[in-house]
């Protein structure tokens, strides 16, 4: 049995817009954790599994070997790893979290940004031209939208990786010491505005453009109630926490991220530090010279490196470890800045000596 249930004009709009904004983000943001694409995921592997006659998986130490098929699928050594167990508990922190970010800075970094977008350009060039949409334009916003929110991707996972006091943040994501499609999730609950303000603006921009050329009267091509292009690229997403090597040809590779190339982005290996850092395609990375295609079963040790790991194990220790890595740093030098270099120097040397050990 149903019940009518009044609901009063504010809530409605609230409700209304909180839907929109909910819509928006997921059929736009290359979300992966859908049974759908983990299916996709999972069946792509069972072939990967029988061209490659069991290889092409890797254990928990980030090497390739031959496996059993469920080992393949699933190794234990990977999913009653540590690491895999914080993993669902920062999941489950950011999933409780992910609302409060997306529709506090969807709802005000999104309209402020469009609107601003709207004038400057009615500005510049004066009233809409009204342009008529056909499905070639719709294709093209959606394009458009996916490269621009990977160019704000980039530059700020760049920055995350650069600045001292950002890294401590995204720390968290790489103190993975194993891979599971969680692990796209596994992030501090401090990164999750950056990143959601990020998307809100990269998206905002375009569509503020587009809003104007078409007067308003465009949407983005879409495939399956899903963004025309995030659905493609949610695949990579999921696969590219995921154990199993798919690797592209290096020619697409060169366009677009294979999942294979983050098994290096989350490597502590000296010369996998800092590359591949676009969510979709390879053009920034390129770019600006971090681009690294690996060969084929690549040696990809996962983490931070032995001598920072014990710091970054637990749920408690990834929750509070930027707190403490701040606190360091600030009282290491005379200014913070100084003082989180030093101190980050001081880990990836760590992680230099580590290199030499185990070579
Ligand atoms: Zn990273
Ligand atoms: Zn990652």
């Amino acid at each position: 049995m149903q019940s009518e249930t009044i609901v009063g004009p504010f809530t409605d709009i609230v409700q209304q817009s909180t839907r929109f904004i909910w819509e928006m983000t997921s059929s736009n943001i290359p979300n992966d954790l859908r049974w759908d694409r983990l299916l996709i995921m999972v069946s792509l592997s069972l072939i990967l599994f029988v061209v490659y006659k069991g290889h092409g998986s890797k254990n928990s130490e980030g090497r390739e070997r031959k496996a059993k098929l469920l080992e393949f699928l699933f190794p234990k050594d990977i999913y009653a790893h540590v690491s895999a167990r914080v993993d669902i508990g920062l999941w489950i922190l950011e999933r409780c979290l992910r609302p409060l970010w997306v529709v506090a800075l969807f709802s005000t970094i999104g309209p402020t940004t469009e609107q601003a977008v709207i004038s400057l350009l009615g500005f510049s060039f004066g009233p809409s031209p009204e342009l008529e949409s056909t499905f070639v334009w719709m294709l093209l916003y959606a394009m458009v939208s996916l490269l621009c929110y990977d160019f704000v991707f980039f530059i700020t996972h760049y920055s995350m990786h650069k600045i001292p006091a950002l890294w401590v943040i995204h720390k968290v994501h790489h103190s993975a010491e194993v891979l599971t499609p969680l692990t796209r999730s596994r992030e501090h609950f401090l990164a999750g505005p950056i990143w959601a303000g990020g998307s809100a603006f990269s998206f905002a921009l375009v569509a503020g453009t587009f809003a104007y050329l078409f007067n308003g009267g465009i949407t983005p091509a879409t495939i399956l109630g899903a963004g025309f292009f995030s659905f493609i690229f949610g695949l990579t997403g999921a696969f590219r926490h995921y154990h199993i090597q798919l690797h592209y040809p290096r020619w697409l590779s060169r366009w677009i991220q294979s999942p294979a190339m983050h098994h290096t982005h989350h490597s502590y290996l000296e010369k996998h530090w800092d590359t591949n850092m676009a969510a979709v395609t390879s053009i920034y990375d390129r770019l600006f010279g971090t681009l690294y295609i690996p060969e084929k079963d690549e040696y990809t040790p996962w983490g931070i490196g032995p001598h920072t790991q014990h710091d970054y194990r637990s749920f408690w220790q990834n929750t509070t470890g930027p707190f403490k890595d701040w606190y360091k740093m600030l009282n290491k030098g005379a200014s913070p800045q100084a003082g989180a270099i030093s101190d980050l120097n001081g880990a990836r040397n760590d992680r230099d000596n580590l290199k030499k050990v185990s070579q």
